[in-house]
Parts: structure tokens; sequence; C-alpha cells
């Protein structure tokens, strides 16, 4: 079956009892049993749920790995991964990731006695420089935010696996139906199911996509420390990753549009989209995306404080954080999102805007910005 064949239908199935074509939302929190110790796979609704099942068994099959673990959000599904480490353990990670992947190996698991290096992934000799004895995972994030660097999956699979190492892949801009780094050497791919997969800005979630050993070490974890999504998050993830194909279409089509015509115009400095030829990660993103995605940065010419009136100024781009979802968006990372990098060496230029480019019709993003840009 296809991908957008298997977004629909695997986990699926019409229900069992009632025939009810679209999976129900399981809103209990225990399952009787038929005698003691005896059930139907389901006890108790933090270990497991049957609307988080389906939308597991669908994940998994759209990142082609054996299992897939969801939970209460992207940080919950990282802070998971990071649990399968000990005191000692040390972590390669990109060093322009999600702020608060981040933040949570450098606040929270630091002093649990776990360490981090931040390093450019671009950089293979600095990788494995940065490699100890105890280095467990390289964590890499492509295309990141908010200047969609391209990383090469390939090539960090085989510098982490030579040294006994995981290849840790957040896959949350380029979604499975663009990239799934399985099948570039990735051992555990991680979402923020509240982006494209939800895909429509309505619910909060994560999950972590790879084998089933992994996968059962993750859900021991999940069941004993109990971040689980419930069953009405779950039933919305699963209703939105039905149209994750035609909607990354769009995406794609109408941010390669948007792109085009920032580069061309003169109140812009710089544009970001590993789609346009000259990005530096333009041929490794057309080797492992098989389009480009739905995320573009740019700088406005005459700085800061431009860049602020232009992202003021969009009525259809509405000026809020978060990404993904069908509207579009647009913020001032310097302000926003990546306020916290400030006076770091991941610090982000004070004149660039980042969009979420979403499936409106083109014509009228493309009018919006241009409304924006001219004033
Ligand atoms: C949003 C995001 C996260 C965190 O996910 P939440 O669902 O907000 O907890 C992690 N990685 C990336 C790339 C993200 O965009």
């Amino acid at each position: 079956m296809q991908f957008e064949t298997r977004a629909i239908h695997v986990g699926q199935d019409p229900d069992p009892r009632t025939g009810a074509v679209v999976v129900p939302i399981y809103q209990t929190s225990t399952f009787a049993q038929h005698g003691v110790g005896e059930h139907s796979g389901y006890e108790y609704a933090r270990t497991g749920n049957p609307t988080r099942t389906a939308l597991q068994q669908c994940l998994a099959s759209l990142e082609g790995t054996e299992q897939a673990v969801c939970f209460a959000s992207g940080m919950a599904a990282e802070d998971a991964i990071l649990r399968l480490l000990s005191p000692g353990d040390h972590v390669i990670m990109a060093n322009d990731v999600y702020g608060g992947t981040w933040r949570l190996v450098d606040k929270v698991y630091k002093r649990y006695g776990i360490d981090v290096s931040a390093v450019d992934l671009t950089d293979l000799d600095a990788v494995a420089t940065a490699f100890r004895p105890s280095t467990r995972y390289v964590w890499a994030e492509t295309p990141s935010n908010p200047l969609l660097k391209v990383l090469d999956l390939p090539a960090l699979a085989e510098v982490a696996h030579d040294r006994d190492a995981w290849l840790v892949a957040d896959n949350t801009f380029a979604t499975p139906y663009l990239q799934r780094p399985t099948e570039f050497g990735a051992d555990l791919v991680v979402h923020s199911t509240t982006k494209y997969i939800g895909g429509h800005s309505d619910v909060v979630g994560g999950a972590v996509c790879t084998d089933a050993k992994t996968a059962d070490d993750l859900a021991f974890l999940q069941n004993a420390v109990g971040a689980v999504p419930g069953p009405f998050d779950s039933w919305l993830t699963l209703r939105g990753v039905k149209t994750l194909g035609v909607r990354m279409d769009r995406h794609c089509e109408n941010a390669t549009l948007i792109a085009g015509y920032l580069a061309g115009h003169e109140a812009v400095e710089e544009v970001f989209y590993p789609g346009l030829v000259d990005h530096p990660g333009h041929d490794i993103a057309a080797r492992q995306m098989s389009a480009f995605g739905g995320m573009i940065s740019f700088r406005v010419a005459g700085g800061a404080d431009a860049a602020r009136r232009v992202a003021e100024r969009t009525e259809l781009f509405f000026l809020a954080e978060s990404l993904g979802g069908v509207e579009s968006l647009i913020e001032h990372p310097g302000i926003m999102t990546h306020a916290s990098v400030a006076g770091t060496a991941l610090e982000v230029p004070d004149d660039l805007l980042r969009i979420s480019v979403g499936i409106e019709s083109a014509d009228d993003l493309l009018a919006d910005l241009d409304r924006a840009l001219e004033g």
C-alpha cells in the first residue's frame, strides 16, 4: 500500500463490534476483565488505550518502523528517549536543535549526570571529534529551525554506528511524507505531532518511531512515568494524519512559490528554503527528501524594525509561534521562539522572519506578503 492509503487505513479497520468506519474515542480509564488477569489486551488506560494504539500503528507504518509510541507532547517523547540513558552518558546534539530540546538536556538531564555537547552537525569532522567513549546518541534535526539547515543523515548514521552510538532524528519539519530517517540509518525518529502530523493547530502530541525492542523499553518508561496522550488527543491526531500527504503537497507547492517570490523581492535580503538551488543544503535535501517542506525564513532589508513591521502587517499570516497547521503563520524568531539563544552562538539575525506556509490559496498568501512588504 502507498503512503496516502496507509495514512487512512493502517490501524483503522472498522470497529469490530459496530462497524464504525472511524476509530472510536475510547474515553475510558479502565477495561473490564473476563477473569482475574484475563483481558483483551487492555487493562488500565495509562498503559494502553485502543485509540492510541490505532495512532501508533499508523505512525509506525508511515515512518517505516516496527513500532511507534505516542506521548502527551513532543517534549514528553524526547524525555522518554533521554530516560533510556544513565548517569555518565553523553549526547552529541545539533547546535541548532529546537530550543525546548536543548533546554531539556541542558537544564534538566545535566542535573542527572548526562552530559551534552552542542555541535554543528553539518561538520562531520567536528562530530567525530566530539565523540567520547560515553557517547550514546547523535541527535539531529533536519531541516532545522529557524535557518532550515540540512543535515546529511546517512553520513551521521555512519559516524554514530562506527562508534556504537545511535542516531536520533527529529523529523517534525519534514514529516514521514517527505523524509523517512530510518531509511538513511536513523535508529529513533521523534516527532512533535503537534505540527504537521496533527496539522490543524488543535492538539499537542509527540511520537517516537523505532524498532520493537526499543519501543518496548520506551513503553515501559512511559507507563512508569505517565506522559500519555489522552484518547481524544490521539483521535484528533489520527484524524489529522489521514490528510498528511495532500496537505504536505500543498504546503510544499505554496512554499516553493513564496520562496521564489521572496528571493526576487527588493525588500528581502536573504531567503532560507532548502528548495532554492543556492541553499547550502539543497543537494542533500534533494537526496533525502521528496520535496522541501512548508517552512521558510527570510531577512528583511532595513533591519529589525522593518522585519517587525512586516510581521505585524500581514493579515492572513497570523503572528504566532508554532508551525505545520493548515493556516499560515509568521513570527520573529529573535524576539519570539528563539529569544532564549540571544547572546549565544545560536543567536539568529534580528531582521529574520520565519513563516509556516499554510494551504490557503497561494495567490492570497502572495498578496498578503506583498502588502506587508510594500508598506
Ligand atoms: C514543537 C517542536 C518540538 C516540541 O514538541 P511539543 O509538541 O511542542 O512538545 C520538538 N521538536 C521540534 C522540531 C518542534 O518543532
